[in-house]
């Protein structure tokens, strides 16, 4: 069986899923890249719990609209791929032989961090999907251990994707233009995070708060970060990240997607 690489995917806004843009143009190929998985795992900020990981067991999940304010278009699409409970008892599975307690979700749906970009990437619906939670009160130390634990997944045909942004500050969106300017403090944390990655730095990017840039102006919140680390766990210690896409949107949204084999 081919084995899979992992990928970080900045989902940007829900607009990403009708609105043209680089990294729209870019999702739509992406696909067409990879080897055919069996099964995906998607690790989205949108699905936050505390204390253990949560997978989600639905045998056909819901599309979850989880936004407000947007046209009524949006709210009418639906991603009807089929959910993965046998991949689904295999990451808890493993997620418990590395220590972790894990709670089980029989109908939690998919959110928009994990539909938006899957339906642009696999556009038939026709892949099992599972999501796994990212933990509001843990570490990217943490993240990446929960990604260790999934990482022969990859043997098994199975895509594990972590979905959420490079950057993420939405208190800085004031109505900007989607191709707005680049402020510095923007850049410069992707700059920093892209060189981390490249060269595998990865006591650098666990500390990236304190080392990295404005890392707290571009996360006041971890949450949109976190499923990098997953991503890069699951990657396996020795794996290489190559920027695959990098655009930006309203300024302050980095688009980056990594792929890490
Ligand atoms: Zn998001």
């Amino acid at each position: 069986m081919t084995r899979l690489p992992t990928l970080f995917i900045s989902h940007g806004s829900p607009m990403v899923a009708i609105d043209d843009s680089p990294a729209r143009r870019f999702l739509l190929e992406l696909g067409k890249t990879l080897p055919r998985p069996t099964a995906i795992v998607a690790i989205s900020a949108h699905w936050e719990s505390t204390g253990a990981p949560t997978v989600c067991f639905a045998p056909r999940p819901e599309t979850i609209h989880d936004f407000g304010g947007f046209p009524a278009e949006l709210f009418a699409i639906q991603y009807p791929a089929p959910g993965a409970p046998e991949t689904a008892a295999r990451a808890a599975e493993l997620l418990e032989q590395a220590g972790f307690s894990v709670k089980r979700s029989p109908d939690r749906g998919l959110d928009h961090g994990a539909w938006v970009p899957l339906r642009l990437i696999y556009p038939d619906a026709d892949i099992p999907v599972t999501q796994i939670s990212v933990l509001s009160d843990a570490t990217p130390a943490e993240h990446e251990q929960i990604g260790k634990a999934l990482n022969r997944l990859r043997d098994e045909g199975i895509l594990i994707i972590g979905s959420g942004s490079l950057t993420h500050n939405l208190y800085e969106f004031r109505g900007q233009a989607m191709d707005a300017p680049v402020p510095a403090w923007v850049s410069d944390f992707g700059t920093w995070m892209m060189a981390m990655l490249r060269d595998n730095q990865r006591a650098s990017l666990l500390d990236y708060r304190r080392q990295a840039p404005s890392a707290a102006r571009n996360h006041p919140t971890e949450e949109h970060l976190l499923p990098l680390f997953v991503a890069m766990g699951a990657a396996g210690d020795g794996a290489k990240a190559e920027r695959i896409h990098a655009s930006y949107e309203y300024g302050v949204l980095a688009m980056d997607v990594y792929e890490f084999s």
